[in-house]
């Protein structure tokens, strides 16, 4: 699922594609996508972007009418941008929004249709605010009280939008890694250093990864986001040498995720189990993104 980093380039490439052009036409292939009854979607024709931002995991369009297109990608929502008349995947198409100088297309690769578009004014954009605490942004105590506010893993609380915001499996790992932090332990017993470490290595890795995104990208809009990168240190490196250390990355199964670690720089050598640890994240592992 796209994360901060891939959300923050998707935002980035948006405004430099289509700030300050008009919606000439905006098309919804499938109904289900529109989750919201007013404003409707005529309101946004011929009106111009003015903002491109992000709430959380979430795209928003701002146009000159004080109106917002709020879409939210979910696991396999992807958004595509064509400066040239193209036409779509019908099997993959949710939604159209052509402007004067191109045309973003809305696609979701899962026939789950979780990915969604909202329509919302001054009053209403509000409610799409998580109350989870955005990790860049956010003062070391706001990061302390919400990490504690729940008693959970510390691998479970980064994955958490009630507790943060836009931190999925990928990034998590990195993070942990990066911090030298058992995915395992729980956040009412860490210690402010070990808070003070995963902090840190949150913000220095989620602007890391943006950059890094970035730069790859060039001037290209991004055309396939993965939550798996060769450069990564832990997620997806199963078997593979730890950057630090050099032993290898090992794994933690359960049916739809896999959480990475390096036994050496985490976890004092221990090696974890599946069934113990699946055991121990059993009733918070993040059913919804
Ligand atoms: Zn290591």
């Amino acid at each position: 699922m796209p994360e901060l980093p891939d959300i923050r380039i998707y935002v980035n490439r948006i405004n430099k594609a289509v700030a300050g052009c008009s919606l000439e036409a905006f098309k919804l292939h499938h109904p289900f996508v529109l989750r919201t009854v007013t404003p409707s979607p005529d309101q946004f024709l011929d009106k111009k972007v003015i903002d491109v931002h992000r709430l959380g995991k979430r795209v928003v369009l701002q146009f000159d009418n004080e109106l917002y297109i709020v879409i939210h990608l979910m696991v396999s929502g992807r958004l595509r941008f064509h400066p040239k008349e193209k036409k779509p995947n019908k099997r993959l198409i949710l939604a159209t929004l052509q402007f004067s100088s191109g045309t973003i297309h809305f696609t979701e690769a899962s026939k789950k249709r979780r990915a969604s578009i909202h329509l919302a004014d001054e009053s209403s954009i509000h409610d799409h605010q998580r109350s989870g605490i955005d990790a860049t942004s956010c003062s070391f105590e706001d990061f302390c009280n919400a990490l504690k506010s729940k008693n959970r893993t510390i691998k479970r609380a980064l994955c958490d939008p009630s507790i943060i915001d836009g931190i999925g499996n990928a990034y998590s790992d990195e993070i942990l890694h990066h911090a030298q932090m058992a995915p395992f332990k729980t956040t009412q017993r860490m210690s402010l250093q070990e808070l003070k470490r995963v902090y840190e290595s949150a913000r220095q890795q989620l602007d890391y990864w943006t950059t890094f995104l970035d730069e790859k990208l060039g001037d290209n809009f991004p055309d396939k986001v993965t939550a798996f990168h060769p450069e990564m240190a832990a997620h997806g490196r199963f078997g593979k040498p730890c950057p630090r250390c050099g032993k290898p990355i090992q794994r933690v199964r359960y049916a739809t995720n896999e959480l990475n670690y390096c036994p050496i720089c985490q976890t004092d050598g221990k090696l974890l189990s599946d069934r113990s640890l699946a055991r121990l994240l059993k009733d918070s592992w993040p059913k919804k993104v």
